[in-house]
């Protein structure tokens, strides 16, 4: 860890209405600077007091995105990794729950000296702390932070101030604020119109902010007058005022934004060197992207289907997927509550390339789940199980294939005969917080494996987020069987892939591939599930 900090510093704010894709500018503002040369690291703080996303509901907050050191964080995370491909860590993303947990810890241990502990300065110093921290443990050139939330938002302030006094700590030119609102449309005047944005602008002015850029959502390409108008009320040049235009794909963003020449504004107002960005790779992303040959139709069969954002990675792994084979994945939203006897699954997966049952937890729709992995290996059509997926795979197999009628997982039935998922013998009786297995882990893969031909390798390295496991107790049944035990962790001895022999796809895996995949270049089992998929239809 360097001491002294050489690093420059963005500011990414929100206004007027949230939900305007903060995340997707941040993320493509990192890869802008990142064509450049530049070494980025992205972060971001969530003003909510949960000390993460782990313990929340997906309905509320969409999928908790797990970094290879096995934080639990918010998805806008994973746009970041998708967009800059360097990883996150834990650390980049601050909630006020943590900074709150550790002033208090801090509080408890004496750690004041008497003194009366503060939002200002105690909060904000946390704050500000967690903002150099970043700059020296990346050692990274420019520092990207997402502010979550609406500036004006009461529990957003603290964080609002310390980036407000940051700028103080490391100076004038190595610092910049981005404010990202949005310019609705009026359709009776046909005109956009600027007034909310101005009102925010006035609300960050009045914290002692002034923007550096504005950036602004629109539906419709922004005028010459409206960028004079925007200029003069809200005190930045021409230049400065950023089009966001509504895009058709997220991949787009960055492009456009380049054209707008966000990349070189960045660099002139951070003194960086103007140049040429290099985004051929991403470029051609894109294109191959909006030109796919044909579409292909895959079944995702979960518990959160009416909030996509719940299975947001693997989403984009699939669509990763489908650019590499130039087809556009189309994914059937299945509520696993549907599927109530076989003739369902016929009805409702019939048409489908494809299966994919994705991670979960809790027991609702779980014999939806298992009707359809048994559709998927008695029809023969490509089978993906991610970690509860895999987990579903193994007690399908059980109870259909080896005979026993009650298997489950004890997650599911505590008080199953055969608990072919369970709890490992050095996880009981220890609180259900710390029995997740979390973060990267090894895994062994078997040769003459579906995962060896996909990985190429026989030791990788995958994240975890789950609680139970592959019940050791039931190795050699399934090893005589036609079920493989393709994978294995090595330290603890942990089953991590199955996969059916006399199948032409079925892989089930107990970690989540779909937060390694990046939008061009593909995780290998995401892309070996849709090339066998295409070969069925
Ligand atoms: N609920 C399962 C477990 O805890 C699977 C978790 C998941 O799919 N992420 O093991």
């Amino acid at each position: 860890m360097k001491n002294k900090i050489t690093s420059k510093f963005i500011f990414i704010t929100g206004g007027v209405v949230s939900s305007l894709g903060k995340g997707i500018t941040a993320a493509s503002i990192g890869l802008l600077l990142k064509s450049r040369g530049l070494k980025v690291i992205n972060q971001k703080f969530d003003p909510y007091l949960n000390i993460d996303p782990g313990t929340m509901n997906p309905f509320q907050h969409g999928e908790v995105y797990v970094t290879e050191d096995g934080g639990e964080t918010d998805l806008d995370l994973g746009h970041y990794e998708r967009f800059t491909d360097v990883p996150v860590r834990k650390f980049n993303n601050t909630t006020a729950g943590k900074v709150y947990l550790a002033i208090l810890d801090r509080e408890r241990n004496g750690g004041y000296q008497g003194n009366t502990v503060q939002v200002i300065p105690h909060v904000t110093d946390e704050i500000k702390n967690r903002i150099l921290d970043a700059a020296r443990e990346t050692e990274a050139d420019v520092v990207i932070t997402e502010v979550g939330g609406t500036v004006g938002d009461i529990e957003s302030l603290p964080f609002i101030e310390a980036i407000r006094q940051i700028k103080y700590t490391v100076g004038h030119g190595n610092c910049i604020f981005i404010h990202l609102g949005l310019l609705p449309y009026l359709k009776e005047c046909g005109e956009l119109k600027t007034k909310p944005m101005q009102h925010s602008v006035k609300e960050l002015l009045g914290f002692g902010i002034q923007p550096d850029i504005i950036m602004c959502r629109s539906e419709k390409p922004l005028t010459r007058s409206i960028r004079q108008k925007l200029g003069l009320f809200c005190n930045v040049t021409q230049e400065a005022i950023i089009e966001n235009l509504s895009a058709k794909s997220i991949y787009e963003v960055p492009l456009k934004l380049e054209k707008e020449g966000l990349g070189n504004l960045l660099c002139k107002l951070l003194g960086y060197e103007q140049s040429e960005p290099d985004l051929a790779d991403w470029s051609s992303m894109v294109q191959r992207f909006f030109n796919p040959e044909r579409d292909i139709s895959i079944a995702l069969v979960g518990k959160y289907v009416e909030l996509h954002d719940a299975y947001l990675s693997v989403m984009e792994a699939l669509t990763a997927a489908g650019i590499y084979h130039n087809v556009r994945v189309k994914i059937d939203w299945i509520d696993a509550e549907r599927i109530t006897d076989m003739a369902a699954a016929e009805e409702i997966l019939g048409s489908a390339a494809g299966i994919i049952v994705p991670g979960g937890f809790g027991d609702r729709g779980t014999e939806g789940m298992i009707l359809s992995a048994k559709f998927a290996r008695e029809k023969g059509v490509p089978y993906f199980g991610i970690c509860l997926g895999m987990q579903i795979a193994v007690i399908e197999f059980a109870r259909n294939v080896l005979g026993f009628a009650d298997a489950h997982s004890t997650e599911l039935n505590p008080a199953t005969g055969h608990p072919v998922i369970d709890l490992m013998p050095d996880q009981q009786g220890v609180q259900l917080g710390g029995t997740l297995r979390l973060g990267v882990c090894r895994c062994l893969i078997a040769e003459g494996s579906l995962a060896e031909k996909a990985y190429k390798l026989h030791d990788i390295q995958e994240r975890h987020r789950h609680r139970y496991e592959f019940n050791n107790l039931y190795r050699d049944q399934f090893e005589a069987s036609s079920m493989r035990l393709a994978g294995r962790n090595p330290e603890r001895n942990l089953v991590e892939i199955v996969e059916l022999k006399e199948h032409r796809w079925f892989v089930g895996v107990q970690f989540h591939p779909e937060f390694a995949s990046r939008p061009n270049r593909p995780h290998p089992l995401f892309r070996d599930f849709i090339g066998a998929s295409l070969e069925t239809r």
